[in-house]
């Protein structure tokens, strides 16, 4: 192998990306002898202070760090996650569930929803979400963990994530890096330190003086992209034609309402609310475009929709839809905030910070840096921030909604080239077809493409070897089984307190 091994790792930021990068790194590389990895973080600046919404493959994470999932979920606040309820998205008064896991059971070796679909055409209308054991579990507040040993049962298509504080988590995450070896220095980056000649980033001043130097710089320092952005200039690549909304503001209410296991978005006027009921609060966030809505209002639509009361002041983001044309540069790679940033309509950014360690991890470098290893972080990860954008565009271009000059906007977008494909795709034929490995399944734009109304303009053709009573006996079976393995469901407030997660 071309150069020598990495002996010093410098985490610039310890919001939810720096500890993330920390403790994975802790628990991969920490016993390596000669290997320092030490995390520089700012109580003074701070986190961004958001972020709770994950998605299933944070499981993988934790498994990979050895997490407890148990004591995770308490140590956190955390809630179970069976998907995304959208709210007034398709039309007002209109709501469907983004589930997690997989629809119906498999049926002559085709998709599922090509039955569904015939039946459909054939006059015998239910909803998508019937078939769904996350949507049906979620909507009644139950949860257990799948049953991956039945693969018969519904309870094997069940998929979750969690609703968590993001500064518990990094509290935590902190703690399991600090005990696999990763040194915390509390302190400011003030200066960047480069090779006069390669511009290779040498080391860190802090403002106490002190220059921590390294051969490999993670920068975890949120929206100011201090090294690959401010220090090495990698020019940001501007999607808010497609993503126009470029503000949010936060604010955690006391616990009142519902407390289904899902996150919740109710589009507005000029973008759309999140509430996310964690064990001790919940937090809620309006995301909206500032081309066609003010902060005052903005707010107040937020104050509005609260189901409890206010626990801090509003907290005001501003953002660009996009990303860094390249993630990795030179000798900084930057994970989270720092590398781009999507809405978190679908609870996407802490999962591309997760993606980015894989990745930093499987093409690890030696000071040679060389460029085949960069060059192919970079295209995974622009094609991962591609794909989730196509999938968020789609629930703007696909609403029916036309009563603001927001959602006029958003219906005559030019869809980009791969969702126009897949539009098109469904409205043909039916079909829903997953690009390469790209994040969200089938069953994601399945659930959306109908939720909002898009039409099918046909289904498979093996699902008329079933013949229409066939199809509707089936069909009905289905919902029959899903609805009562729901009823035997735990409560998810019973699941937590049962296994020791309750806070
Ligand atoms: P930050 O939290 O901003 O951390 C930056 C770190 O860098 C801090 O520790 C700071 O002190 C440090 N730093 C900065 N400058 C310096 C300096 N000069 N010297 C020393 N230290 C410095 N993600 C999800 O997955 N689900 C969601 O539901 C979700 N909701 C979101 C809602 C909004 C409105 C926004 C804006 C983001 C949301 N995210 C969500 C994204 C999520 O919050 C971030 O991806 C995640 O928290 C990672 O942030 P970060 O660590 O990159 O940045």
């Amino acid at each position: 192998m071309n150069g020598e091994p990495i002996r010093n790792i410098v985490i610039v930021g310890g919001g939810t990306a720096g500890w993330m990068a920390a403790a994975a790194l802790g628990t991969v590389m920490g016993a390596m002898p000669d290997l320092s990895i030490r995390l520089i973080e700012s109580e003074a600046i701070g986190t961004v202070g958001v972020g709770e919404a994950t998605i299933p493959q944070i499981i993988a994470f934790n498994t990979m760090l050895g997490l407890d999932e148990n004591e995770f979920v308490r140590e956190t606040h955390a809630t179970y996650k069976l998907g995304v309820e959208f709210v007034d998205w398709a039309r007002k008064g209109h709501r469907y569930i983004h589930p997690f896991g997989s629809y119906g059971l498999d049926m002559l070796g085709i998709d599922f929803h090509h039955f569904w679909l015939r039946a459909r055409d054939l006059g015998h209308g239910s909803e998508l979400d019937a078939y769904s054991i996350a949507a049906m579990a979620g909507k009644a507040g139950k949860f257990i963990r799948p049953q991956n040993e039945r693969p018969g049962s519904p309870l094997a298509k069940l998929g979750y994530a969690f609703q968590f504080d993001a500064s518990r988590y990094a509290r935590y995450l902190r703690r399991h890096a600090e005990a696999r070896g990763v040194e915390r220095t509390e302190g400011r980056v003030v200066e960047v330190l480069q090779d006069a000649e390669s511009g290779f980033v040498t080391g860190v001043q802090l403002d106490g003086g002190e220059i921590v130097e390294g051969e490999l710089f993670l920068d975890c320092s949120g929206f100011r992209s201090l090294l690959l952005g401010q220090t090495l200039g990698v020019p940001f690549t501007d999607w808010s034609k497609w993503l126009p909304c470029d503000r949010a503001v936060a604010m955690p209410c006391t616990l009142a309402g519902d407390r289904q296991p899902l996150t919740r978005s109710t589009a507005q006027p000029a973008g759309w609310q999140w509430r996310i009921p964690l064990q001790h609060r919940i937090g809620n966030g309006h995301v909206y475009a500032s081309a066609f809505i003010d902060e005052d209002e903005a707010t107040r639509l937020l104050l509005e929709g609260l189901d409890g009361e206010a626990l801090a002041e509003p907290n005001r983001l501003r953002f660009t839809a996009g990303h860094r044309e390249r993630l990795w540069e030179k000798n900084v790679v930057a994970l989270g905030l720092s590398g781009g940033f999507l809405e978190p309509l679908e609870s996407t950014a802490i999962h591309l910070v997760q993606s980015g360690i894989a990745r930093l991890l499987t093409l690890f470098p030696t000071t040679a840096f060389t460029p085949h290893e960069i060059g192919r972080y970079n295209r995974e990860g622009a094609q991962e921030y591609l794909d989730i954008r196509d999938f968020l565009v789609l629930h703007y271009r696909a609403s029916e909604r036309d009563d603001s000059e927001f959602w006029r906007y958003c219906r005559a977008l030019d869809p980009p080239e791969g969702l126009a494909e897949k539009l098109a795709m469904f409205e043909s034929s039916g079909r829903v077809i997953r690009e390469h490995e790209e994040l969200f399944t089938e069953t994601s734009w399945l659930s959306v493409m109908v939720g909002q109304g898009v039409q099918a303009g046909g289904h498979h053709p093996v699902a008329q070897m079933l013949d229409e009573a066939e199809t509707v006996k089936r069909l009905a079976h289905i919902r029959g089984v899903i609805e009562s393995t729901v009823g035997q469901m735990p409560s998810q407030d019973e699941f937590l307190a049962a296994n020791g997660s309750a806070i």
